[in-house]
């Protein structure tokens, strides 16, 4: 019993994209983007029901429509006779650790080279096909996952393919992902992909709030009595969106209309005309829905607010969104001058999902979360929050997300040093950790992974993914004059199967140990520092790399930020870092062992890659042996084989080299700020010892 969509107070810009997917698949998708907790994926899931349903022919797996069945349906032919049936649409959800036989479907090699039948068991694409295929934390989808998803979007169909044997199907289907952008951006590609974007956030509003929860409540008290008491409304919404459908094909864009289009994505500079096409398609579904034929100037409003804001960034670290002056102004100059437009637009979109059923106050909600739904909330205030001292406030840093424009209404007291602004990040070479990993798909480290060049092959545990072809007739060959081979043709059986070993590159855990004390010196040298930390996180980003970061400075050291998918929350924490005070190294690498303790247990495969920023310095209170301490918390750290490497942050005529000998402990490389840019050369940690 899901939740009936008619009930889902609030979110009015992420319903209306997934009605006007409905309506127009044509749209191309939604990306939703928000905290936890806003019942994003309660809405998508709600959305099944209200679609319109799907003639298919009976028996056939891949959803083939009976007046126009794939030719090239793996169940097929159909014939004309063949009975149809009529199904609700369906909502297909993508898990992110989802395997690439569990998407694309299955083909089973070993009754294809044993028996030879072509055996064919449908994957996820196959099951959304005429539907909806909703993947949730869709920015952690590994790389291979989103290609593939990239490959069937585009081309409307699934290919698979396994040492020769083949089979293809349709697969159309409307793309709906959720994410938390605390967690990871998502990749350029896969963000164009999607035709809207949605921001969403909790209702600031009170009352609207306790609507919430009083339907929650009564939908947990009893799930069916609540879905009883929505049916009519649900129904009403799926009459309408039918209704829209059907009006759809007489929707016309005048050249007037289309025009405002055009100058409205000029006007924010997007690239290419996917844009223009998409804002389009969504105004022209916008007038279908609210039963116009005609496309007004609202619609365009609404559409572009939609479709743009996610296809005019331009690093992953831009604030997204879009700016409603700069909307309105485009509008106005766009209009046809001899029909000076006499209904004035309303300020917000008109909000056709609150039609039947509303019981909820909407005005008011819009835009102030349109504005800063994504601005402040999701950010920084959410995770166990470092003193930030306003910081950010002083300098607004070049690469900081999601603009803190006005946000900081906490205004904590000023450190004793205000945050340096980092100096310009740049291309760093490619650290590593020794060895072979077996963690999930990245760009850093070697690891056995289900992608990559062929280094050998084994006995499967399953079924046979990637066959070894060669070992594979080596291990039968001694078999054939036993087995009765008498003419051509091997005979193989179930033993002779090899899988293939595959080496590619795994993500790792990169967890900055930050020097952030007074021994840093000047701010000229702070600057550098975070200029090189930051080049190090874009990197991490482009790795896949989860990362952490850890500073040390006063009477402390403190988990800024734990580990995380967001180099974005990284870069931020590292921007807004107050310095100075004395130098608890000891207490940074302690910190850093107790983290990556937690984290094994959390993530075992994921391995870590230690990166200490420090010119080596330690101090601390009355006395004491801080350099001795640091030297055996380093020591902790090597014992239990964590790869680091030291970034000697030293500057200055006269230098000590205690970075070096901290190195040396850590059974780590040490090398010097200004080397890690070096050209694309590929540096591997040496093994602790
Ligand atoms: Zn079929």
């Amino acid at each position: 019993m899901t939740y009936p969509f008619g009930a889902v107070v609030g979110m009015d810009d992420m319903r209306l994209a997934l009605l006007l997917n409905a309506v127009s698949p044509a749209v191309g998708g939604v990306l939703v983007r928000g905290e936890k907790g806003t019942a994003k994926s309660t809405t998508v899931r709600a959305l099944a029901a209200v679609l319109p349903p799907v003639d298919v022919v009976a028996g056939c797996r891949f959803a083939c429509d009976p007046a126009a069945p794939d030719p090239e349906c793996p169940d097929g032919p159909h014939s004309a006779d063949d009975r149809p049936v009529t199904r609700p649409a369906r909502l297909v959800e993508l898990p992110v650790g989802a395997s690439e036989d569990r998407l694309v479907g299955s083909l089973d090699l070993e009754r294809a080279l044993t028996e030879g039948v072509k055996s064919f068991e449908p994957g996820l694409l196959a099951g959304a096909h005429r539907g909806v295929l909703y993947v949730d934390e869709v920015n952690l989808l590994h790389d291979h996952l989103v290609d593939l998803l990239l490959d069937a979007a585009a081309l409307g169909r699934a290919y698979v393919e396994r040492e020769g044997v083949s089979v293809r199907h349709a697969a159309r289907f409307l793309l709906v992902g959720t994410m938390n952008p605390e967690e990871g951006e998502l990749r350029p590609q896969l963000l164009d992909r999607f035709g809207l974007t949605v921001e969403v956030a909790a209702p600031r509003d009170a009352d609207l709030r306790a609507e919430v929860v009083r339907r929650r409540f009564g939908y947990d008290a009893d799930p069916a009595a609540f879905a009883a008491a929505w049916a009519v409304s649900e129904r009403e919404l799926a009459d309408q969106i039918a209704a829209a459908r059907a009006l759809l094909p007489s929707v016309v864009l005048s050249d007037a209309a289309l025009r405002q289009v055009t100058s409205v994505c000029a006007a924010f500079d997007v690239d290419g005309l996917r844009a223009d096409l998409v804002t389009a398609r969504a105004a022209i579904a916008h007038a279908a829905w609210c039963g116009r034929t005609d496309v007004t100037e609202d619609d365009v409003r609404v559409a572009a607010r939609l479709a743009l804001p996610h296809r005019r960034r331009r690093n992953p670290f831009d604030a997204p969104g879009l700016d409603d002056d700069t909307l309105d102004q485009a509008l106005t100059d766009s209009r046809p001058d001899d029909d000076p437009d006499d209904d004035p637009t309303p300020p917000e979109g008109t909000d056709p999902t609150d039609g039947p059923d509303d019981g909820s106050p909407p005005p008011g909600d819009g835009s102030p979360d349109h504005q800063d739904g994504h601005s402040g909330g999701a950010e920084g205030e959410s995770a166990p929050a470092p003193e930030d001292g306003g910081a950010a406030d002083e300098q607004p840093p070049t690469t900081a997300p999601r603009g803190e424009g006005g946000g900081h209404t906490d205004a904590a007291p000023a450190p004793e040093k205000a945050a340096v602004a980092p100096d310009a990040a740049f291309r760093v070479q490619r650290l590593e950790v020794p060895g072979i990993g077996a963690g999930a798909a990245g760009r850093r480290s070697k690891a056995r992974s289900e992608r990559g060049r062929v280094v050998g092959s084994r006995r499967p545990e399953g079924s046979v993914t990637k066959l070894h072809l060669v070992d594979t007739v080596l291990a039968a060959a001694p078999h054939q004059r036993a087995r009765g081979r008498t003419g051509a043709g091997l005979r193989l059986q179930h033993e002779d199967l090899r899988q293939a070993t595959l080496e590619g590159r795994e993500g790792n855990l990169v967890l900055f140990v930050v020097d952030a004390s007074g021994s840093m010196g000047a701010r000229s040298r702070m600057a550098a520092v975070k200029g090189a930390v930051l080049s190090l996180l874009m990197d991490a980003y482009q790795r896949r790399d989860k990362v952490g970061l850890i500073t040390f400075r006063g009477g402390d050291a403190e988990l800024t930020l734990p580990p995380t998918w967001s180099v974005e929350a990284a870069a931020a924490r590292l921007t807004s870092l107050p310095t100075g005070g004395r130098t608890p190294l000891a207490a940074g690498l302690l910190r850093a062992h107790e983290t990556l303790r937690l984290e094994r247990v959390r993530d075992p495969q994921r391995r870590p890659l230690l990166v200490v920023v420090t010119d080596g310095r330690a101090t601390g209170p009355r006395g004491g042996d801080h350099l001795s301490d640091a030297r055996r918390a380093a020591g902790l750290l090597a014992a239990a084989g964590t790869a680091s490497v030291v970034v000697d942050c030293e500057s200055g005529p006269v230098r000590l080299g205690l970075a070096a000998s901290l190195g040396t402990a850590l059974g780590a490389q040490t090398m010097r700020l200004e080397e890690l840019g070096a050209e694309s050369l590929v540096r591997t940690v040496r093994e602790a010892a």
